[in-house]
């Protein structure tokens, strides 16, 4: 399914000019702006949709495999043996 704008003025889809990241230097923080035209020849309004990354609904894998070897650090570190006083 695509994403698509719809005018917010007459509701007719339309067209994204260009976008512009607003959020280029902020890490972990993703949103553009799309500058997006109306096709209704009657209307042709040009505005702004701001749209932006909520949250994964599955994460990326190299996510969760780095989250599982974390686990299994913690786990081994606490199983092992303490060490005998000297
Ligand atoms: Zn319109």
């Amino acid at each position: 399914m695509a994403f698509r704008v719809h005018c917010p003025n007459c509701n007719t889809p339309t067209v994204i000019l260009y976008s512009n990241e607003i959020t280029r230097d902020i890490d972990g923080i993703f949103a553009k702006d799309l500058y997006c035209q109306c096709r209704n020849p009657d209307c042709l309004a040009t505005s702004v949709v701001r749209v932006s990354h909520s949250h994964y609904v599955q994460p990326p894998r190299r996510h969760v495999l780095d989250m599982a070897k974390q686990l299994l650090k913690q786990e081994q570190q606490q199983t092992l043996p303490l060490g005998e006083p000297l």
